[in-house]
């Protein structure tokens, strides 16, 4: 039997808010050159022909207002901007329930969110007695996950997984238990939704983690485990790099910040 080809999706890098650091804060080691640095905020949408998939929920007024985090817009209506209406999202890839990455779930109702049984239990369970490692979980967003638990609307996956032809899940360690990047076939072949696998394209440059980590072996590992997922180191999408959207094209006449990853990225500047 013949092989259907796969298909060349877009990817849409959607920033809805970003925060002032520095650079020394962005590195288990610290950076010598400690200078400003923004740390981007997004979601991304995966898509093709009348298949959308969101990667992420981002995070909204409630955690935006008990971390004291500026929100510029809603992730979820801005999908809209793209024509997406956000009821008729029916996948969604929550890469890991950190404050930042799965907020929002009560705006994507008809939607079933893919996760890892890792991400689950390590959210919910005795990891969570420790505030060092609650750190950047939002209890809400965890008991709304569940929520969805009980009205059958989570798939839980255990490693790599196929979520349509061309959509790939990749459990990957180091930054919290159940970490998934997500493996996209492109018209410039696959790119790599690191997501927190890293953070900042530095991290990876330099093998030098971002200082949320759980496992900093695992993490290490798991870029390399990036880097033979994606065509080139140019198809691996750091979660929170200012860069993302400098180096690749816009979506013009829109008013977010949108930056197209299926697209091939600007030299590095
Ligand atoms: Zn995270
Ligand atoms: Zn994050």
């Amino acid at each position: 039997m013949q092989q259907q080809p796969l298909p060349e999706y877009e990817i849409y890098a959607l920033r809805f808010a970003s925060m002032a650091r520095r650079t020394g804060d962005n590195f288990i080691f610290r950076d010598e050159h400690d200078a400003a640095v923004s740390m981007d905020f997004f979601v991304w949408l995966v898509r093709h022909g009348q298949t959308a998939i969101l990667v992420d929920t981002g995070f909204g007024e409630r955690s935006a207002s008990s971390r004291q985090r500026a929100l510029e817009h809603c992730p979820i209506e801005a999908l809209r901007h793209l024509d997406v209406d956000p009821s008729a999202i029916r996948d969604v890839v929550i890469t890991h329930l950190h404050w930042d990455h799965a907020g929002n779930l009560d705006k994507l109702p008809n939607a079933t969110f893919h996760i890892q049984d890792a991400e689950v239990e390590y959210a919910t369970g005795r990891c969570m007695c420790e505030p060092t490692m609650r750190r950047a979980y939002a209890v809400e967003d965890v008991c709304d996950l569940v929520r969805r638990v009980y009205e059958e609307r989570v798939r839980f996956h255990d490693g790599n997984a196929t979520l349509a032809p061309g959509v790939e899940l990749m459990h990957i360690g180091g930054h919290t238990r159940g970490l998934q990047a997500v493996r996209v076939h492109t018209a410039r072949g696959w790119v790599v939704l690191a997501s927190d696998a890293a953070h900042y394209y530095a991290n990876m440059e330099r093998r030098n983690p971002f200082p949320i980590v759980l496992n900093v072996a695992a993490m290490l590992a798991g870029h390399a485990t990036l880097a033979a997922a994606a065509a080139s180191p140019d198809h691996i999408v750091p979660g929170h790099d200012p860069l993302v959207l400098r180096r690749y094209p816009r979506v013009a006449g829109v008013p977010v910040d949108v930056a197209c990853l299926h697209l091939p990225p600007a030299a590095i500047a």
